[in-house]
């Protein structure tokens, strides 16, 4: 049995991610009282009926008592609310983290909210599917994968060292950077691609009735990978964009100067220029898979 990191963990929001979560500890840590929140009822009866936390509550502030370690793992719009909800009732010396797609607002939206003695480690597991909600979740999800922390200046390096070990529970490799370069970054690697697909997916659906069969037909040609990015959680991806405005829209400036640029290619019949594109490309997704991140 793997080193028991918690007594008892709050887990609140207990979707894909923290119902993944919560199985890790489950798993690896089977002593340890798992107390899971959520606002729905169907949400906390399916916590139940799965058996992947002690107790099921919607009520946040009764989640954290008594737990050294809080995980924050619901959309990031309902992070500051939480936070003043969960602030004066949150243990002395406990650790609070959380899951959170973009890491600045995470920071901002949190930090000013908890109390000193409260150790604060924000972090983002690179993982998951398009797919929601606890039944959705599994452990083996994070196997592999990057998890990325973006800890304060100030933010205590036992506490740090504790969520690097509850991620390798998990199966992750665990790596920290600043919260700003963690935005820049996955505003390339997963922000940009979801608009892309949201944009392609939601095109198609505008066309006529008779070519959106076609679409729907025909999809093996790279259209059906868009529709599954496209597929992911609405709120979610929401809360993504508005978050991480700065970055995406920097980068969506590159993105259409370079789209402008193969438009201008394809229109001069210019092969030379698309086939050196594509041919650095291809080589970009051949190094992902040498990195096993295919
Ligand atoms: P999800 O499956 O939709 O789960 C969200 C959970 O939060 C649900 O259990 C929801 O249940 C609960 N919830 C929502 N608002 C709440 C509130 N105000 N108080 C308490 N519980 C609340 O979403 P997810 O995919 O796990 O994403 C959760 C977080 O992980 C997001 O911040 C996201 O950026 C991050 N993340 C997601 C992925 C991914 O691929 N999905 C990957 C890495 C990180 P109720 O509706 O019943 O309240």
């Amino acid at each position: 049995m793997s080193e028991k990191l918690f007594d008892r963990v709050a887990i609140i929001g207990i979707g894909l991610i923290g119902s993944s979560l919560a199985r890790v500890i489950r798993r690896d840590n089977p002593t340890t009282y798992i107390v899971a929140c959520a606002r729905r009822a169907e949400t906390l009866d399916a916590v139940r009926r799965l058996a992947i936390a002690d107790e099921a509550t919607d009520d946040p502030v009764a989640a954290v008592a008594g737990a050294d370690l809080v995980v924050l793992a619901t959309p990031l719009s309902a992070y500051a609310e939480i936070a003043r909800k969960i602030a004066r009732a949150l243990k002395p010396g406990a650790i609070v983290t959380d899951v959170g797609s973009v890491k600045e607002a995470a920071v901002r939206d949190l930090k000013p909210l908890l109390p000193k003695g409260v150790h604060f480690v924000p972090g983002h597991p690179v993982a998951g599917t398009e797919h929601s909600g606890p039944e959705a979740g599994f452990a083996e999800m994070f196997a592999d994968r990057w998890c990325i922390l973006t800890p304060l200046d100030q933010t205590d390096p036992e506490a740090v060292a504790k969520i690097t070990k509850l991620w390798r529970l998990a199966k992750m490799k665990v790596v920290t950077m600043p919260a700003d370069h963690h935005d820049k970054v996955l505003a390339v690697t997963s922000h940009l691609p979801h608009l892309i697909a949201y944009t392609i997916v939601g095109t198609a659906t505008e066309l006529e009735q008779d070519l959106q069969s076609e679409v729907v037909a025909y999809s093996a040609g790279g259209f059906r990978d868009f529709t599954r990015i496209a597929a992911s959680d609405p709120v979610m991806w929401r809360d993504i964009f508005l978050a991480n405005s700065d970055a995406v829209l920097e980068l969506l400036q590159r993105f259409s100067e370079d789209l402008t640029a193969l438009q201008r290619a394809i229109r001069r019949g210019d092969g030379a220029t698309l086939h050196d594109w594509f041919t650095r490309t291809r080589a970009i997704r051949r190094s992902i898979i040498e990195a096993k991140q295919a």
